[in-house]
């Protein structure tokens, strides 16, 4: 069986980005994109979505 080179490992030369930081980023982008969109905006099914996880525990009680 021949043996197979071993491929060099990937190196980074910044760490990884913070997947908080990542979140806060997306959510900032949702809630500022609407200038944009058009009808069916995907962006604003996203932000419905995540809203409505985000929100549950108030559902009810804040004004939309
Ligand atoms: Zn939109």
């Amino acid at each position: 069986m021949e043996e197979r080179a071993e491929l060099p490992k990937p190196r980074f030369i910044f760490p990884p980005a913070d997947v908080g930081d990542v979140m806060v980023e997306q959510l900032e982008f949702s809630l500022d994109h609407g200038e944009a969109c058009t009808p069916g905006c995907l962006d604003c099914k996203r932000l419905a979505t995540v809203r409505a996880a985000l929100l549950r525990p108030f559902e009810g009680r804040l004004r939309k």
